[in-house]
């Protein structure tokens, strides 16, 4: 009603009035028109930048230059990074002093590296196993054998990864009892074979419970299962190396998990009486023997030893709570695995909580465990101290 009576008032103003108001909103509307857009333009450019997560970026690939007034809208994408041949720190060759290692089980190689041109400052070495079930390596590039197979091992260089040389390791496992074939004593997936060949099989005193003991050249099975604790231990000469069905098993959990967007890979498998004797040394020697005790086997006592156990990604703390963790406590067990020292229960397992180990049973015992909440040796009815 107000605007009637001032219309009417004035009514040359009204007009022009009306029109300014217009032309303002019209003005208003366009401006923030073109910055949405010009937003919507530098986000689209900015998520080109991203790469998958855990690869840094070095330099951005996409240039996107946004002008408001002209709506033009320029991209230029930069050249792929490559290393600069002039620059003389790019490293242009990798030789290796040997090309073809021979090990057996737990002995340990460092083929020598030498990067062109010498005078580069830049001579960062990455070493990587193609199968750490066979060799690991470490990052100064020294060989570990760890189970019987092939595998390659290679060198690149930080400053240019283009270039790379190759080690293949054939590693040989000495203690493999001849004349028996690796599926053949794996077949049984660390359960009990009654095959009655030369094996000496005797009665042990059953733990508390009414667990079947029974201990074939001095390896104890509990109701039909291999058992390495801190109770029962392995000789030093029983090396089988990774159990082929154990890592086939593995394979397909890693599969399964890669179907999901997870990244579950073998870390440590397969570990000798000796390897784990430097193992459990260097720890000891670092830590004390009782510290050492909580969360590295004393040699002939660890589960790696049995080729049924695997480590996955990170053997440390940072490897609980990730998805890749979660992924693997629900579904181990579909694939023949359990974890094999759950959080809270060391008092039982002789182990601090390991997210990362896990123990091959084959599916029945695994999802059976599981399905109990139980540990293994809760499960079985027996403990896991040291006898000394
Ligand atoms: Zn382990």
């Amino acid at each position: 009603m107000d605007n009637n009576y001032n219309e009417s008032r004035r009514p040359k103003k009204r007009v022009t009035k009306k029109m300014a108001q217009r032309r303002r909103l019209i003005a208003l509307a366009v401006m923030v028109l073109i910055l949405i857009l010009g937003i919507v333009l530098i986000c689209v450019a900015c998520s080109g930048d991203d790469e998958p997560s855990g690869k840094k970026s070095n330099t951005p690939a996409v240039t996107t230059t946004t002008s408001v007034t002209t709506m033009v809208t320029t991209t230029t994408t930069a050249p792929v990074p490559t290393a600069d041949p002039n620059d003389p720190n790019t490293i242009t060759k990798i030789d290796l002093s040997v090309y073809e290692v021979y090990l057996n089980v737990g002995e340990s190689k460092m083929p020598l590296v030498t990067m062109t041109p010498s005078s580069s400052t830049e001579k960062g070495e990455i070493w990587e196993s193609s199968n750490k079930a066979v060799a690991t390596v470490d990052w100064l590039g020294n060989i570990t054998a760890v189970g019987a197979g092939e595998c390659y091992v290679t060198v690149t260089s930080e400053n240019n990864p283009i270039i790379y040389a190759e080690v293949k390791v054939v590693v040989t496992d000495p203690n493999a009892p001849a004349g028996v074939t690796t599926s053949a004593t794996s077949a049984q997936s660390g359960m009990i074979q009654q095959t009655g060949q030369t094996q000496t099989t005797t009665a042990a005193p059953a733990p508390s419970g009414s667990a079947d003991v029974q201990t074939v050249d001095e390896v104890t099975y509990i109701d039909g299962i291999l058992i390495a604790n801190k109770s029962y231990g392995l000789p030093a000469d029983y090396a089988p190396g990774l159990d082929p069905t154990t890592e086939s098993q593995f394979n397909a959990l890693s599969e399964a998990a890669a179907q999901e967007g997870l990244n579950i890979w073998l870390a440590s498998g397969y570990r000798s009486y000796e390897y784990q004797s430097t193992i459990y040394n260097n720890y000891s020697s670092l830590y004390g023997a009782e510290t050492a005790d909580t969360f590295s086997a004393r040699p002939g006592h660890s589960e790696h030893q049995t080729g049924l156990a695997i480590d996955v990604n990170s053997i440390d703390d940072s490897f609980a709570n990730t998805p890749e963790a979660e992924w693997l406590a629900q579904h181990a067990h579909e694939f023949g695995f359990i974890i094999r020292y759950p959080q809270g229960k060391q008092h039982i397992t002789g182990y601090k909580y390991e997210p990362w180990h896990i123990r091959y049973l084959g599916v029945e015992t695994a999802t059976a465990v599981y399905n109990s909440g139980l540990t293994l040796e809760e499960y079985l009815g027996i403990d896991s101290v040291y006898g000394n």
